[in-house]
């Protein structure tokens, strides 16, 4: 399985704001970013001059990419499908990309990145409708259970993001019984549902260029 290595501070400084990439620590004072605010590399001090269309419309592809933690080619077929359904390309692909399953346990808060999520759904400590999914791109369907492991209800990270969470991160389409230690995902969201401030319409754009 084809996974994203690049230092995750990095990709922050690249796009020249936070992503929130890596959980607790993106809020303290130890967030890179804080501390270094300029480009990654030798010349990242330096780096000035105007953008172009183009340019900005890539910068905003990556950021969403990034922050959703899909490589190229995964984010392009999710774009793909997203062409493929009715309504607003743009906000298709962003309803797909919450309807993800690490993307669902990072929002109702079993975990407290994305990229934890992705590495607890691979080691199969999630249930969806009873049965285990360890694939982290599964796309979840309205009214789909998920589930803690038996085995996993003790894990303290779970517990760690489960404390800091508010309620499913006030995303209305998710429930979460905290004492159950399960969710379920209700609907597939609205963009207006959707916290994350991205203008995806760039991204449509650039693929249609
Ligand atoms: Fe980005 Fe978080 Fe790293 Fe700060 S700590 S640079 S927000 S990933």
């Amino acid at each position: 399985m084809a996974v994203n290595h690049n230092p995750v501070c990095r990709i922050c400084r690249r796009e020249g704001r936070k992503l929130f990439l890596k959980g607790d620590r993106c809020v303290g004072a130890k967030c890179t970013f804080e501390k270094k605010g300029y480009g990654p590399g030798m010349h990242g001090r330096n780096r000035r001059g105007k953008i172009s269309q183009y340019g900005i419309q890539l910068r905003e592809k990556q950021k969403i990419r990034e922050s959703y933690g899909l490589l190229e080619r995964q984010f392009h077929r999710f774009f793909t499908e997203a062409q493929r359904q009715k309504g607003v390309t743009g906000e298709n692909l962003m309803a797909m990309l919450e309807s993800r399953l690490d993307s669902v346990i990072y929002r109702i808060g079993f975990a407290n990145s994305r990229r934890q999520a992705r590495q607890l759904v691979r080691h199969r400590h999630f249930l969806v409708n009873d049965r285990v999914v360890d694939v982290p791109s599964y796309v979840l369907r309205p009214n789909d259970r998920i589930r803690v492991c038996e085995r996993s209800k003790k894990l303290a990270v779970v517990h760690e993001a489960m404390q800091k969470t508010r309620d499913a991160k006030g995303m209305p389409n998710l429930q979460l019984d905290k004492a159950k230690m399960e969710g379920v995902f209700l609907s597939v969201p609205n963009r207006s549902e959707i916290p994350f401030e991205a203008n995806e319409q760039l991204v449509v754009e650039l693929y249609s260029r």
